[in-house]
């Protein structure tokens, strides 16, 4: 595939600092610390695509990569610490909503979870968004590599179980960064929603 052409356009920190409204558009979210920037740059075969951003409190960007003319990859600000100021949440939720609605060029969201705490607060709140907006949603177990293959796969039927609840296709996949496992599949789903 081509994703290890991804180049970083910029960083927003509102909507309106994002790059034009147009092609396709796939974002990556997820809890802070759940491995979202490794997962980003283990997809696109690069070491440092994604920073690492790991200051409570600090300004939340959105990054916006180029795949090609038509084809971008965003890097949405994750939350999770327990000490994050209500009024960060705040603004963070409303510049959630404000791109998961109103983003023409989003065609599918990534949510990236931690295999040994799946489903958290800020995930079932994306599940939620995802519901309202209809988009297509599919999630990566990441840190695969810290259970064993049963409990592994065990995490993710029970995580597929929950969300059978919900009113949209969910589609999910073990991962690693440290084992590059599943990376062709999340390569497929892109082709995918990118209409490869
Ligand atoms: P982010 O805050 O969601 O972007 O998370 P990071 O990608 O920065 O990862 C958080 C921590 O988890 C870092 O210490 C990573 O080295 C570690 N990590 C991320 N992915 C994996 C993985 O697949 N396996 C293992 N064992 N550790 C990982």
């Amino acid at each position: 595939p081509i994703y290890h052409q991804a180049k970083f356009i910029n960083s927003a920190p509102r909507l309106q600092d994002a790059p034009p409204d147009q092609g396709m558009e796939i974002a990556f979210a997820g809890r802070s610390n759940a491995g979202k920037s490794s997962a980003i740059n283990t997809l696109v075969q690069q070491t440092a695509l994604a920073r690492v951003s790991k200051t409570p409190g600090r300004t939340q960007l959105l990054n916006f990569f180029e795949i090609d003319a038509q084809r971008k990859l965003v890097d949405l600000p994750g939350y999770g610490y327990a000490k994050v100021p209500v009024a960060v949440k705040r603004d963070w939720q409303k510049m959630m909503e404000n791109y998961l609605k109103n983003r023409q060029a989003l065609c599918g969201i990534v949510l990236v979870m931690d295999i040994r705490h799946p489903m958290t607060e800020f995930d079932w709140q994306m599940v939620e968004w995802c519901e309202h907006t209809g988009q297509p949603l599919h999630i990566l177990l990441t840190k695969a590599d810290k259970l064993k293959f049963g409990a592994a796969k065990n995490t993710l039927l029970a995580v597929q179980r929950e969300l059978g609840r919900s009113s949209i296709t969910v589609t999910l996949q073990l991962f690693s960064a440290l084992n590059k496992t599943g990376v062709e599949d999340i390569h497929q789903l892109l082709d995918e929603w990118f209409g490869f």
